[in-house]
């Protein structure tokens, strides 16, 4: 299945407060294009599912998976289980395993099935003003699949937004529109080099999506992000062009996403070349001198808290 009968999708999380107003469950989509050096789901970055190996909850003395792998990927090592330079990511091996130390990360959701997973909290959506984030991945690659989910869902009363990088052909995103009602889009950084260097795509296509968004007058709200993340994106060049950008555009305001290191714990189970930037949270006074940093530039940058 593929297309708009289904979509991979490797986590549906209920009851996040984080992810547009009220209570929400959150659809993560996998497949993205860019390649974030800080990206938060790495596991979201390949199309299709994929095999993680959680050595913490490998039984020792087992060895049940080590004779499966048709490719011969499995190592009899409990703390190097997967060559992944041979894994294809076929989960044969998964089966046998019994404590779920091999795990596939991503499965078909088809469109009735996502639907009955977010309807079973629309209380919790009326009573605070929730409803459903669609995040990834970039949930906009799924375009065929939203075409055909979004609709029943806002036919269902639900109040939608889309979590997106802004990196696709802007018709994909076109005829989701009507349907929406919150786009919270995040720019990485400023300057086109600086941009292709931190994410793998310079921010051509982004800055032509997003002036498209900001052309239209009627359709979801927009509201600009920025994932802070000290010591590549927030140099005084890269604050200069991006808020020369947004000027530039018109837009006078974006939230600052604080910075969050916990993915960097999820590499060691994955087949990924995202490595760790070792960058420490910083403290409360960086995002209010970041605030005033904006500020000076004719933007104002909102950090939480
Ligand atoms: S997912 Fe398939 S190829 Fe990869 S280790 Fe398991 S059995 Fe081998
Ligand atoms: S089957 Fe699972 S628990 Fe057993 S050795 Fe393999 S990874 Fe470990």
């Amino acid at each position: 299945m593929s297309g708009a009968d289904a979509a991979v999708v490797f986590d549906v999380q209920r009851f996040s407060i984080h992810d547009g107003p009220g209570i929400r469950t959150v659809v993560f989509f996998k497949g993205c294009a860019l390649a974030c050096r800080w990206c938060q789901n790495p596991e979201s970055r390949r199309a299709q599912p994929e095999l993680a190996y959680h050595a913490d909850r490998c039984l020792p003395g087992c060895r049940l998976c080590v004779s499966v792998c048709p490719e011969g990927a499995i190592l009899d090592r409990m703390n190097e289980r997967v060559r992944w330079d041979a894994c294809t990511h076929c989960g044969a091996c998964v089966d046998t395993c019994p404590s779920d130390a091999l795990v596939m990360v991503g499965e078909q959701w088809t469109v009735e099935r996502l639907l009955d997973a977010v309807l079973a909290d629309r209380h919790f959506y009326e009573a605070s003003g929730g409803g459903v984030t669609l995040s990834g991945g970039e949930p906009v690659l799924a375009s065929d699949f939203l075409s055909a989910f979004l609709p029943r869902a806002k036919q269902a009363g639900l109040h939608l937004t889309l979590e997106t990088s802004g990196h696709y052909p802007f018709a994909l995103l076109e005829p989701l529109l009507p349907e929406l009602d919150l786009i919270l889009f995040d720019v990485k950084a400023g300057g086109r080099e600086r941009h292709l260097d931190l994410v793998g795509h310079d921010n051509h296509q982004v800055l032509a999506n997003l002036e498209r968004l900001l052309a239209r007058d009627s359709g979801p709200e927009l509201e600009l992000r920025m994932p802070v993340v000290p010591g590549l994106n927030d140099g005084d060049a890269s604050l200069d062009q991006l808020c020369a950008t947004l000027r530039g555009l018109g837009v006078e305001r974006l939230t600052l996403l604080p910075y969050n290191h916990l993915w960097e714990a999820k590499l060691a189970r994955l087949d990924t070349k995202q490595t760790a930037l070792g960058i420490s949270p910083p403290a409360k006074d960086y995002y209010r001198a970041l605030e005033q940093r904006f500020a000076a530039r004719g933007v104002t940058g909102l950090a939480p808290g």
